[in-house]
């Protein structure tokens, strides 16, 4: 039986943890909090008393924690020279490209094979079983990755090396941003000049103006599929997580010299958002910005 240390049982590592377990994989799972800590036993997983207790015999470590730093932290203090050599360790937590790749490297040259595998898709595909993970790293990691991801997910794709994962998810993310807002605001123009939502979009999701954020992800209530503007922005993905998701977009076009002023004009619109104190609402919540 594969042996999986799973460190970091937040709102989407508690889900994937579980599914790991129900999958059959021996869980060893760990977190800061006692409270996910206990969710996690009651689905399946060992409870562990630290990184270390979680790691003790495991084929692979997974990681899903907030940030670059914390990843770092974990790798750095808790895993580095005390997993055994060969282990495979994951991350799944989106973070910057520039830690990811250093992570990489580093993770490499201790003897390990490290994979990025961001994921796309929320809590409720977290918990479901159905995420997209977008993986970098090298092939022997890919392969050995793929069947534990696949317990997690729906798809799980190689898009190259170590941080291309992360760079995958940050260049998705800041189309998906850029495309929520110009499909809000084509929504208020249509508004303002008279013309019924409905209509637009019966219009535009058959024209060349189509995308995700109108047909899948709607950001004016009543019109199209059910999305979080019919739930007054409840739930889905929040303001915050697409801000974190734009500024690592930004970092990442800084240090690449690229040039994508739609990406940092997207960032400011949700930036300011997010000051008025709407960070917790859905992200097609910006059209309130905008009416
Ligand atoms: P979360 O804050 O709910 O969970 C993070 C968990 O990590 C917490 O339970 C925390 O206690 C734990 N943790 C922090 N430092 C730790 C350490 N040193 N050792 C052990 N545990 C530690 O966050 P989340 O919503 O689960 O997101 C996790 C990652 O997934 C983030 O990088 C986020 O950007 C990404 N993501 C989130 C969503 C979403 O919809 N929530 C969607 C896609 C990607």
């Amino acid at each position: 039986m594969t042996t999986i240390a799973f460190i970091g049982l937040g709102n989407m590592g508690g889900g994937m943890a579980a599914n790991l377990a129900a999958k059959g994989y021996d869980v060893r799972a760990f977190d800061l909090s006692a409270e996910a800590l206990e969710k996690a036993k009651a689905a399946g997983c060992t409870a562990a008393a630290s990184a270390a207790d979680a790691l003790a015999g495991a084929d692979a470590v997974v990681t899903m924690l907030p940030a670059g730093q914390h990843v770092a932290g974990v790798y750095r203090d808790e895993v580095f020279g005390k997993a055994a050599a060969g282990t495979l360790l994951i991350d799944c937590s989106t973070i910057d490209v520039a830690t990811a790749k250093a992570l990489g490297a580093e993770a490499a040259a201790k003897g390990y094979v490290a994979v990025d595998a961001p994921v796309s898709g929320g809590i409720a595909a977290a918990n479901a079983g159905t995420l997209t993970f977008m993986v970098g790293g090298p092939d022997d990691g890919f392969a050995r990755a793929q069947p534990i991801l696949q317990a997690m997910g729906k798809a799980v794709i190689h898009a190259g090396g170590s941080g291309a994962g992360q760079t995958a998810k940050i260049c998705n993310n800041m189309l998906l941003g850029a495309s929520m807002v110009a499909t809000a605001e084509a929504f208020v123009l249509a508004d303002k000049l008279g013309l019924d939502p409905q209509r637009f979009y019966d219009i535009a999701s058959v024209s060349s103006g189509q995308c995700w954020s109108m047909t899948s992800y709607c950001p004016v209530p009543g019109v199209g599929p059910e999305t979080p503007a019919d739930r007054g922005y409840q739930g889905g993905f929040a303001v915050a997580l697409m801000l974190k998701d734009l500024r690592l977009a930004a970092e990442a076009a800084g240090s690449a010299s690229a040039s994508t002023p739609m990406g940092a004009r997207a960032l400011e619109l949700y930036e300011a958002f997010a000051a008025e104190g709407q960070g917790g609402l859905d992200f097609s919540a910006i059209i309130k910005s905008l009416r």
